[in-house]
């Protein structure tokens, strides 16, 4: 499987200076990562990427601007649950024949007129992932959190805990 042509981004003839690429990232974006990394369980983010390029003499800075959305369900409740994901990370591409130590810097051969950003998207999307997913405070689907309420153990009953019973034995 091949990388995503569409996000290709040609730097070669473009003038020194900033310059803007909009990219959309649909469920298609993680076909490719998903076969890569043998990942089945893909988290569903999707919306907007916006890429601000800098180009210098002799370097690339690279600003990739997230603006999307993660479908996915509350940790608490189950329900369905959508989280927004925003984040601005940056890297650099340089010119040469050593390989890159810093993976925030993409080393490519002298000749080279264009790289293929997907990979540090999907790098940034998974960093960006909040590792708690949750609704905000009483936004759960309150029959839900009942029921699990209704599921907590109730400490306050000592006959039915073996540790109880093993304390009593001692005495
Ligand atoms: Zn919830």
């Amino acid at each position: 499987m091949e990388l995503n042509k569409n996000f290709n981004i040609k730097f070669a003839g473009l003038k020194n200076g900033k310059h803007v690429f909009n990219f959309e990232v649909e469920e298609t974006f993680f076909d490719y990562f998903t076969v890569e990394s043998e990942e089945v369980d893909f988290p569903e983010v999707l919306g907007k990427v916006e890429v601000l390029l800098d180009k210098m003499s002799t370097m690339l800075t690279v600003d990739v601007v997230l603006n999307l959305t993660w479908n996915t369900w509350c940790d608490l409740c189950g329900e369905d649950l959508s989280l927004d994901v925003h984040s601005t990370n940056r890297f650099f591409v340089k010119f040469g024949t050593e390989d890159s130590l810093n993976e925030d810097i993409l080393v490519l051969p002298h000749n080279e007129f264009e790289f293929n950003i997907s990979p540090f998207i999907y790098e940034f999307i998974i960093t960006s992932l909040p590792s708690k997913k949750k609704h905000k405070d009483g936004e759960c689907n309150p029959e839900t959190i009942e029921k699990l309420n209704d599921l907590k153990p109730n400490s306050s009953n000592k006959e039915n805990n073996p540790l109880w019973d093993q304390l009593k034995n001692l005495s």
